[in-house]
């Protein structure tokens, strides 16, 4: 299951998360991904770390 993240659009970067079996992962259409994680929460934070990466260039 994939579910869409409400987070600001930087160009080439949505995010959105994916679970497989208990782990959630954060991914970025630019092609990143973030580690599993054990909770949602995380893995956004994951990904809020990776577009503020993306912003600064
Ligand atoms: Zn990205």
């Amino acid at each position: 299951m994939s579910d869409p993240v409400n987070a600001p659009h930087f160009a080439d970067h949505t995010i959105s998360t994916q679970e497989r079996g208990s782990f959630c992962t954060a991914r970025c259409t630019c092609g990143w991904y973030g580690p599993a994680r054990r909770a949602r929460s995380l893995a956004r934070d994951d990904a809020a770390g990776h577009l503020e990466a993306a912003e600064e260039g």
